[in-house]
């Protein structure tokens, strides 16, 4: 029996089973990850330039020239076969829900409900002084005119609502951390669980007496601690689970004439 088979098996027992996303559930989507080598996004950029509060506030101008691009690349992304397996897989009552570290949206487009954004979403932004809600559009149409944009009602700098490096997680964090308490399958998806707090999750399912399978395209610092591994590309490791009678997968722009 292989790592497949079970895993398999497992959705088909389990009661109270949860996804975990990362970067990886995207890529097939066009979006680059973060650490995969000579594609990730840190092969060309460094991170603490765009993507920290510090560099944020530091350089905000150059912030935002990075943000321009990858806005308009997360914009025009459409759900790929692992966003749209999990829906169906919670539409038919196998998965509570998705607990994403990804800022794209793709899980909700995909027709996800219950989706907890660990690290925010692109689509919002927010002031950082007095944490007013903007329209992202129209933080980045500011951005566009004199490179820092202002707050309407404190003058604050405004800025993405996704959560960079030295920023604490929203409420959803803890949320997420709720309701993984009963979980009894931890299904996670191209992550690096180089992240934390939120790969400390895996633990967390782990001391809960959870079950965790993980599926990957390369070997994570947690491969030791869960109960199973499936190593490959996530198309075909879904399509692996779908032959194998652990749900199905609604039709996408690849399979639609
Ligand atoms: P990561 O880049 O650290 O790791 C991604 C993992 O996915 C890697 O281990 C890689 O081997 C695997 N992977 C990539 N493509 C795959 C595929 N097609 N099939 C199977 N495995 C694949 O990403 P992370 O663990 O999510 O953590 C880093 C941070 O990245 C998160 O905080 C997240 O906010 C941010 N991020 C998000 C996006 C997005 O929203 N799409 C994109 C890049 C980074």
């Amino acid at each position: 029996m292989d790592a497949l088979d079970r895993i398999a098996d497992w959705i088909r027992e389990a009661r109270n089973a949860w996804a975990f996303t990362g970067a990886g559930v995207s890529t097939e989507s066009g979006i680059p990850d973060f650490r995969s080598a000579d594609s990730g996004l840190w092969a060309q950029t460094d991170p603490m330039e765009v993507a920290s509060l510090d560099g944020f506030l530091r350089d905000t101008p150059r912030f935002y020239a990075f943000w321009h691009w990858r806005f308009a690349m997360l914009d025009q992304a459409e759900p790929g076969a692992t966003h749209r397996w999990l829906a169906a897989l919670e539409d038919k009552g196998r998965l509570r829900g998705v607990i994403t570290q990804n800022i794209d949206g793709l899980h909700v487009t995909a027709g996800s409900n219950r989706v907890y954004e660990l690290h925010g979403s692109f689509r919002r932004g927010a002031c950082v002084t007095c944490g007013r809600g903007y329209e992202i559009e129209q933080v980045l149409a500011r951005a566009q005119a004199d490179g820092k944009p202002r707050c309407d009602g404190c003058a604050g700098l405004l800025k993405p609502d996704v959560v960079l490096f030295g920023e604490t997680l929203p409420v959803d964090f803890y949320e997420a951390c709720a309701a993984l308490q009963r979980c009894d399958l931890l299904l996670v998806l191209g992550t690096s669980l180089e992240v934390f707090p939120a790969a400390d999750l895996v633990p967390q399912v782990k001391r809960a007496g959870g079950r965790v399978a993980l599926l990957n395209r390369e070997p994570t610092p947690m491969d030791d601690l869960v109960d199973a591994v499936a190593r490959g590309e996530l198309g075909q490791l879904v399509a692996g689970l779908v032959e194998r009678g652990a749900g199905f997968l609604p039709a996408g722009p690849e399979t639609r004439d």
